[in-house]
């Protein structure tokens, strides 16, 4: 709703008897305000009705707040410094007997409106001040960065948009947990147990990840979302497992992303490729996504293995839709139930002895090390079923993650 002329002559009476500073004479919504800034709409109603200047300390409605914007811009803009971001959102945070007050003066002049203009004007001015001094953007949507300013107390409060980056790693050994994995007697705090770590692992992939990462991002905590995982012997190789991290409150958002991967493949132990700027929405796509895999599986059968046989069973398996029960080895944390997995292919890459080396196909969620025992009649068919020996997986690699 806004006024026109004819209706503020009208009003003249009523107004002046606040006793208004320029800030909050402006924030009557007024036919003749376009491309003014909220003190020069106070300023051109003033004169038009030819009130007397009032000083914002004696101000009625804010008390002198509005004296104290070119400080909170100050304030906002030293806070911001050590950030690096490209758009910025101004909130503010003002006492509700200043918002009451405001309240009261509005609906006295017939102006009725949900939310405060006083707050509205506010934010404005001091965002549009710092766009200029920043040389930024104010983004309503998708701000890197919110500044919210608590005007009783001179604090400025900044929520900063998280970065997420995508990559694809590699993990060329057998002793590293996907992610971090805190001790399960001290739950992180560190105790005799871990020799005060608080961590099962020395490291994980999580963390030879994100250490360049929050090192140079300056960020407070990351959070790894790796598409499915392995075990922690079993090798990542080929092209990689997809994941993406997320860094929580960075003060830099411009990766050297070559720089990044050069300095993880120097620990030697997990390397990344393709790593890029990610978003919320792969994060959650790549948590649902259920992508094939490949392994390459090392087997040792209690007596020498027969070729025909074996190749008779590889064939039984190619194609074939497993049933396999919860494996023993993870009963105690996942739910106990049947999985059907298909196995897409099956080959034999070569024999010796008691030795076999097979390339296998499956399904996301297939146990591979239970395909190949069979875990106590858990998983139906399996290879030791088959070839009627017992059978055990000495070394397990994921050769390729398909899909994508
Ligand atoms: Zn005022
Ligand atoms: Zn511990």
């Amino acid at each position: 709703m806004i006024l026109l002329e004819k209706k503020l002559e009208e009003l003249k009476e009523t107004i002046s008897s606040y006793k208004l500073c320029d800030f909050c004479l402006g924030l009557i919504p007024y036919t003749n305000s376009k491309n003014l800034s909220t003190i020069q709409v106070g300023k051109s109603i003033r004169k038009q009705l030819n009130l007397s200047k009032i000083n914002p300390l004696n101000c009625w409605l804010c008390n002198g707040l509005s004296d104290e914007i070119p400080n909170f811009i100050q304030l906002i803009y030293e806070k911001l410094k050590e950030y690096e971001y490209n758009s910025f959102l101004i909130g503010c945070k003002v006492d509700e007997e200043i918002l009451e007050r405001e309240k009261q003066f509005l609906s006295k002049i017939g102006v009725s409106t949900t939310e405060s203009i006083f707050k509205n004007h506010l934010n404005r001015e001091i965002g549009k001040t710092l766009e200029e001094q920043l040389d930024k953007e104010v983004d309503f949507k998708n701000p890197d960065i919110i500044a919210v300013i608590d005007t009783s107390f001179d604090v400025v409060h900044l929520q900063i948009k998280p970065i997420y980056i995508y990559g694809r790693y590699i993990k060329k050994s057998r002793s590293i947990p996907q992610t971090k994995w805190f001790c399960s007697l001290c739950h992180g705090k560190g105790c005799r147990r871990c020799s005060y770590s608080g961590k099962l692992y020395e490291t994980s992939v999580e963390e030879l990840i994100a250490a360049p990462l929050l090192k140079y991002t300056k960020g407070e905590d990351e959070s790894f979302h790796g598409c499915g995982r392995e075990d922690i012997d079993v090798q990542m190789l080929g092209n990689g497992r997809p994941f993406v991290i997320e860094i929580k409150n960075p003060k830099k958002r411009s990766i050297d992303f070559d720089k990044i991967t050069e300095e993880i493949k120097r620990g030697n132990k997990v390397s990344v490729v393709n790593l890029r700027y990610s978003n919320r929405e792969e994060l959650i796509r790549l948590k649902k996504a259920h992508f094939n895999k490949i392994y390459q599986a090392v087997v040792e059968c209690k007596e020498a293995i027969s070729e025909e046989k074996l190749k008779k069973a590889v064939e039984t398996l190619q194609g074939a839709t497993i049933h396999q029960f919860t494996p023993t080895r993870v009963a105690h944390r996942r739910a106990h139930l049947v999985r059907n997995r298909k196995i897409y292919s099956c080959r034999i890459e070569s024999i010796r002895d008691t030795r076999a080396t097979l390339m296998i196909e499956a399904e996301s969620g297939t146990y591979i090390k239970e395909l190949i025992s069979g875990d106590n009649g858990n998983t139906k068919p399996s290879l030791s079923e088959l070839l009627g020996i017992p059978c055990s997986t000495v070394t397990l690699d994921v050769i390729e993650i398909k899909g994508e």
